[in-house]
């Protein structure tokens, strides 16, 4: 039986997601805080159900325990599936970052200028082409190095044209859940666990976490 898993990642946010949805089912998560110092991955993928895959691996043989990666990001049709893979870096990754929003404002966070970034490419898009969509992706690995599971979840919504609400990260002061009328960061976290990409991946996981034998 599996007790403790690792969940790759430095991001607090995710695990305070993903916590509450393993815990109640007897699986402690811990992430990256509480092991030794080691150095990031490389994230070198070319598509997210990859880039997890080498987060599980690579996390799971360097501790010898269970590892859960999960990547994720937002994906907007209108901008040729962009940010996708690049959600994190977009603003850094991109030339107009340093012409634009973040020049005029230097000290914006990463999760600011990625925004202010987003909000700059589709200034010229109308209401009805700003859909979008999150994606979650989910591998769990053995202390062997064997991907075990993989989960997906997406979740719909649309790019609005300023941010609003202070709840969740990233991109979710400006994803707005059509039927629900409100962004990630204005619906609470318990909505946004049922209705989230990493909601519905981890949903998927779970059923699939219980059949294995550690
Ligand atoms: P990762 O840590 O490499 O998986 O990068 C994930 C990036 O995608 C984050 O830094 C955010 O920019 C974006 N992202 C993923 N999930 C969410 C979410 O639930 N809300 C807002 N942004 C998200």
């Amino acid at each position: 039986m599996i007790s403790t898993i690792l969940l790759g990642t430095t991001n607090r946010k995710k695990i305070v997601e993903m916590r509450p949805l393993l815990e109640p089912l007897g699986y402690s998560l811990v992430d990256l805080s509480s092991m030794p110092k080691s150095d990031s991955v490389d994230e070198t993928g070319q598509s997210f159900i990859e880039n997890a895959r080498i987060k599980a691996i690579t996390y799971a043989t360097r501790y010898q325990t269970w590892a859960i990666g999960e990547d994720s990001g937002l994906c907007v049709p209108a901008l040729g599936g962009a940010p996708g893979i690049y959600s994190a870096r977009f603003a850094s990754l991109s030339q107009e970052s340093h012409s634009t929003a973040s020049h005029n404002a230097p000290s914006l966070t990463q999760d600011e200028a990625n925004n202010a970034l987003l909000l700059e490419r589709l200034s010229n898009t109308p209401t009805a082409e700003r859909s979008a969509y999150y994606v979650s992706t989910m591998v769990l690995a053995s202390p062997q190095g064997e991907s075990i599971i993989e989960a997906v979840g997406e979740c719909w919504g649309r790019i609005v044209n300023e941010a609003r609400g202070v709840g969740g990260f990233g991109y979710d002061p400006l994803f707005e859940v059509i039927e629900y009328h409100k962004t990630f960061a204005e619906l609470g976290p318990s909505v946004k666990n049922v209705l989230s990409h990493r909601g519905r991946a981890l949903a998927k996981f779970l059923r699939l976490l219980c059949g294995v034998k550690g």
